[in-house]
């Protein structure tokens, strides 16, 4: 479904984010795996080692415009296109308000959203020159409830819908699609670092009767990165097992 096409997948190095990067690579596609630390990037490529030939590591700051823009051309220069960008990267936060320092309220707002910003600016940039792309932002179940704790999570990712649904109208006329996924709780590290009690008390709630794996998740961004979603575009597709907080 996406031969030919080159993705980069921030965030890759684990969880859903991994779950993408071999998604991809199974389908045909060139994929940049970029994550915070080269060490980490190091030990995902060693997991693709098949994928050798199609497969590359970046660790660019994702906050910072310079250092995404030269790894953006890196990739470039590799694989002679960036078509698909995959804003996976993120951090969540169970801390009550009482708590809550401007840092971490800082830290948050820089990962999970100035950086997708600051990602899709330089991928749009490069896919604008090129005759269109696809970028698929990482939101979350929490974007349409909110949480009990935690408020800068869902306030980013209720922001990460925003810059979806406006970018996605801003950006068409440039043949760019913009969508965004909105997982429900799926078993990766972010959900192993909860309380078990917390993660029973929130699979019980969902109707489907189980979390989703990261495979589940990575099907949708597989679905809207192909051809197959060519008329789809500002969208949040829920893929949550009809969860409700
Ligand atoms: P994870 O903790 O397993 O992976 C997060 C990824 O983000 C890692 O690869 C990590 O290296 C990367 N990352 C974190 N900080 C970074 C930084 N400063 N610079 C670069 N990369 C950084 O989590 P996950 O569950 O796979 O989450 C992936 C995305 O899915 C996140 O955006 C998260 O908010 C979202 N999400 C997860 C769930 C869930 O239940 N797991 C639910 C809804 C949304």
């Amino acid at each position: 479904m996406l031969k030919n096409k080159t993705a980069v997948v921030t965030g890759g190095t684990r969880g859903i984010g991994f779950a993408i990067v071999k998604k991809y690579l199974e389908n045909g596609a060139r994929v940049a795996v970029a994550g915070s630390r080269q060490e980490t990037v190091d030990r995902a490529l060693d997991q693709l080692t098949e994928y050798q030939d199609r497969v590359m590591g970046i660790c660019p700051d994702l906050c910072d415009p310079d250092s995404v823009a030269d790894a953006f051309a890196a990739v470039r220069e590799r694989f002679g296109s960036l078509d698909i960008l995959a804003n996976n990267a993120g951090i969540s936060s169970r801390t009550s308000l009482y708590e809550y320092t401007l840092e971490e309220f800082s830290k948050i707002l820089d990962i999970n959203l100035k950086a997708v910003f600051v990602c899709s600016q330089a991928a749009a940039r490069i896919m604008k020159e090129q005759g269109g792309g696809v970028i698929i932002n990482t939101s979350s179940m929490v974007s349409e409830y909110g949480q009990p704790a935690g408020c800068g999570y869902p306030a980013t990712k209720f922001a990460v819908n925003g810059l979806t649904k406006s970018l996605g109208r801003e950006l068409a006329r440039d043949g760019i699609r913009v969508n965004a996924v909105a997982p429900g709780v799926t078993k990766t590290d972010m959900v192993a670092a909860l309380p078990q009690e917390m993660v029973e008390r929130i699979s019980a709630g969902i109707p489907m009767g189980r979390p989703g794996e990261p495979e589940d998740i990575a099907n949708a961004f597989l679905y809207l990165a192909s051809g197959q979603a060519s008329y789809v575009t500002g969208v949040v597709l829920k893929v949550d097992g009809a969860a409700m907080t």
